[in-house]
């Protein structure tokens, strides 16, 4: 999205609150990557589990919490956020923002590879209504057979970054990211069990339905 529409979309529509802003204050004084989600993409998400009545959300990619905030919020109260990270020491991090934000007891953390947290999860029969898959780039297409597979029908997935910066639409770029979000986006279009949609702004998301 173009930097005027960007900026006319947060100005008229998304109001980050004193919660959310903390949030990025709290990474920004850890010296951890600024790289939430932007604020119109967080907004969608909460849509997302709002509209959709869910009770249970899959996040994959903690960082300081901030993602996790506006989905554990915008859950009902019963409602329970399960978040893979793979440092501890973010999940714990992101786990004091969502204590400090009065929704603790909302999330569970899990630590290490989301692959192998995922499969675990499989095991424990453990399923979900959204998923948000904003971790690294090269298992996006995993995360999603991973998402499919403990998808309650109907469920929504979720993906960001999916335009890397412009850079899937320039055909010399090979960097692995770049070609594994090509490959994730061909998939996810393609796949029968999914409607979906690549929404073209923040750095670009994308939205299933699971059918
Ligand atoms: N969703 C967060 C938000 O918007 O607030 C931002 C997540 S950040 C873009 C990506 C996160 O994924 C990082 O915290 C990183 O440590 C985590 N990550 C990277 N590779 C991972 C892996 N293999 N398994 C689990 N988490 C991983």
């Amino acid at each position: 999205m173009n930097t005027s529409r960007e900026q006319y979309v947060r100005e008229v529509f998304v109001r980050e609150d004193e919660t959310l802003l903390a949030v990025r204050q709290s990474i920004r004084d850890a010296d951890m990557p600024s790289i939430s989600v932007a604020s119109e993409v967080g907004k969608l998400l909460s849509l997302v589990v709002q509209m959709t009545g869910a009770k249970r959300a899959l996040e994959i990619g903690a960082l300081g919490g901030y993602s996790g905030i506006v989905l554990a919020r915008a859950l009902p109260a019963d409602g329970e956020l399960v978040s893979l990270e793979l440092l501890p020491e973010y999940a714990t991090f992101a786990h004091e923002n969502l204590k400090k934000a009065g929704l603790g007891d909302k999330v569970q953390y899990r630590t290490g590879e989301a692959l192998d947290s995922l499969q675990k999860l499989h095991e424990e029969g453990q399923r979900f209504d959204v998923f948000f898959i904003d971790a690294d780039k090269v298992n996006y297409s995993n995360y999603l057979d991973w998402a499919i597979r403990l998808a309650n029908p109907g469920a929504v997935i979720t993906a960001d970054n999916v335009l890397q910066g412009d850079r899937i639409f320039d055909e010399g770029e090979q960097g692995e990211s770049v070609v594994a979000i090509r490959a994730f986006n061909q998939k996810v279009a393609s796949d029968d069990r999914l409607e979906s949609l690549l929404l073209p702004f923040g750095d670009g998301l994308v939205i299933a339905r699971v059918k």
